[in-house]
This record gives structure tokens, sequence and C-alpha cells, in this order.
């Protein structure tokens, strides 16, 4: 029996995890989950899973999500701060991080600090400090297991394949829903056109980030943290067939294919090394008819380009990237700033930012943190 350890239970991959178990339960126990508002369902979940211990993130809901629980024996925890206590006080076998933000980078580390495996869906944790979370699984022999489509694609691809052998790895991009739009069009995109995205149904942060391709950006940063610091291109692909690709070093080119949903690649991250039968939805190529590729769009594209000089640059400039991107969508979510005010916001901070080369992960933090009031007081002059 595997215990998990659940965190952002309430999000769209959390709620497939918790589906997955129920059809594994005789393999798998919730043996924690949190949310951060959504208190009515996870109190829902907790009286279906009965985990040892539920915390919610908002400290508000804290009374209402401990009187409905008062008749278990359910311990409640509040406060995001309080997640990595949690993680170091929990008993568990595999760390499942379905969190959204910065905020899921030292629940990882805590996790690899214990030796215990984690699967990650939260990217910020290796945008933010992937060479530091790398590092330290190798030395504590922890897995990180990639839940993202992409990167359980890349994963599968490697299955019984040399990391040596590697040339580059081939990320595939839908282009998300202004892949055709004129790029004098972009100013004028509104929340519910961005929020409407082609192919995935996922929370509304990352579909912001989907529509002006960061979320492309951080996955490259990802995959390079996540396959030992490898060449990453990427590859419009509008139909969403093709998850990703690895390019061996005779040529020879190996793709993981699937309709474009979660339950497949989140489901390998419990299963591996197995595979389970599964009563998903199946590819039926011949009605899919043609599958199509072209270059990104750098220029309409700023947040790719933004993240793929982060890389380049390394040290501290993708925690920058990051922190600033999330303040900005918070507040392009609330009609707040543009869409193209984004990556304008991005660039302030990129250049105002100290570089570190080699931060500690307490530097991280706190550049963290001034990020994103730099982001905040920027916002507020522009009001
Ligand atoms: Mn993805």
């Amino acid at each position: 029996m595997q215990k998990i350890l659940l965190l952002g239970s309430t999000g769209s991959i959390g709620e497939n995890v918790l589906n997955i178990v129920r059809t594994q339960k005789e393999f798998y126990k919730i043996i924690g989950i949190s949310a951060k508002n959504r208190s009515k369902e996870l109190v829902q979940q907790a009286l279906e899973f009965n985990p040892d211990f539920v915390l919610i993130g908002n400290e508000q809901l804290f009374s209402e999500v401990k009187n409905a629980l008062a008749h278990t024996k359910i311990q409640v925890f509040s406060g995001e701060q309080n997640l990595a206590k949690l993680v170091r006080e929990c008993d568990f076998d595999l760390l499942f991080n379905s969190l959204v933000g910065s905020v899921g980078v030292l629940p990882t580390i805590e996790s690899l600090k214990k030796g215990k495996d984690v699967a990650l869906a939260n990217k910020e944790t290796l945008v933010v400090a992937g060479e530091f979370v790398m590092n330290l699984a190798r030395q504590k022999k922890a897995f990180v297991r990639p839940v993202d489509s992409e990167h359980s694609a890349i994963w599968q691809c490697l299955v019984g394949e040399n990391e040596k052998e590697i040339d580059k790895l081939i990320i595939t991009a839908s282009g998300g829903p202004f892949r055709t739009l004129p790029k004098e069009k972009f100013a004028n995109v509104t929340v519910q056109e961005a929020l409407n995205h082609p192919n995935w149904k996922m929370g509304n942060k990352i579909t912001i980030d989907s529509a002006t391709l960061m979320n492309k950006g951080f996955e490259v940063i990802e995959a390079y943290h996540f396959f030992g610091n490898v060449k990453v291109e990427v590859v419009v692909h509008p139909q969403s067939i093709i998850h990703s690709m690895v390019e061996f070093c005779d040529g020879s080119v190996k793709a993981q294919l699937g309709i474009p949903d979660m339950k497949i690649p989140i489901q390998f991250a419990l299963s591996y090394p197995k595979r389970w039968k599964s009563e998903f939805e199946r590819m039926d190529l011949a009605k899919i008819g043609k599958l199509t590729f072209e270059l990104p769009d750098f220029e309409k594209f700023r947040c790719l380009k933004l993240a793929l000089d982060c890389l380049e640059s390394g040290g501290t400039s993708a925690c920058v990237l990051n922190a600033a991107n999330e303040i900005a969508v918070e507040y392009f979510l609330k009609e707040k700033i543009r869409f193209t005010q984004i990556p304008e916001m991005i660039e302030k901070s990129l250049e105002k930012h100290e570089f570190f080369s080699h931060p500690s992960v307490e530097m991280l933090l706190e550049i963290d943190l001034r990020t994103r009031n730099f982001v905040r007081k920027e916002i507020e002059k522009l009001c």
C-alpha cells in the first residue's frame, strides 16, 4: 500500500489524481490533501478519502473546514506557509505536488530531503529552483516523476534509453488560442478570449500562461533540468497529438502520442514503472487526419522568448521571470492590465533585478518576494 500526500487536491490535476486513486484503492491510500480556497470541495474529498491530514491554505477558512470535519479523526491545519511543515511531519511514500505557483517549491524540497519521490505537476518548482532541486534529488536518491504531458512524453520515450545518447528534446506547443491572431490585435485580447484554450481544459493561471506561451517557456526550463541539462527546442503542433519528442545521437526521433488528456500522464506518474489498463478515450489517427508543425513566433509571443533567454542566463533569472509572471497574470485576470503588459512587466523586472549565478533557495525565495512586490507597485503606478 502506497501512501500519497496530495497537495493541491481540488485543482484539475488533483481531482484527476483522486479519480485514478478511486479505481486503485487496494494499492493507494491518500494520507493528506490540501487546497487553497476551495473549502467545500476539500471537505467533501476528506469525507470520501478519509486522510490523516487536511490543510486549507486560506486561514480564514480554517474554522469552516475544522467544524465540518469535527466528527472525524482527521487533523486540520491551515496556512500555505505550513505546507512544507506538513511534508516534513507526515509519513508518506509519494508526494503528488499539484500546487500552483512558487508556493510549490518548498514542499518538493522537503520531500526530497526525506528521500521520498515527488510526482511533480508544479511547474514553478523547477523553473525557480531547478538546479538545486535536481541536485538534491540525485543526492538523496529520490526520483522526481514528471506529470506534465510534455515531460511525461519525453520520460516515456526515454524508457530503456541512455540519457547520454540524447541529442535534443523537442517540446510541442499547441500555440494556444492566439496562434493565428495578428500581432496588432494582442493588446486588446480579453480575459475571456485568453481563457478559451483550444485543446486543453486547465485552471485559470496555466490557461493564461498557455495563451502567452509562457507555459511553454516554463516547460523548456523544466525539461532542461529534468533530463540532465540537454538541448531543448519548441515546435508548434496545433493538434496536440504528439506530446513531445526525443532526438538521439544517431538521428532517430521518438515521439509519444495520445489524445490531449491529462489522465494518461497522471496515471503513468502513479503506475510507473508499470502501466495500468484504462478506460480512457483512445486516439483515432484516421479521424484526426493530419498532424502539422510550425515554428513559434517569438515576436508575437514575447513571454516564450523571455523564458528561453532566462534559461540561457541561468542563476536567478528564471525565478524573477516566474514571480513577475505570476503577479502580472493575477492582475490580467482581474482586468487591471492588458495582455501585452504581461511580458512588459516581466521585462521590467528582469532589467531591474540584481543577478546571482548560484543562488541559495533562501535567496531565490527572497528574490521571488521582492519581484512580486516590484510588479505590484509598477501596476499600481499605472492605475
Ligand atoms: Mn504541458
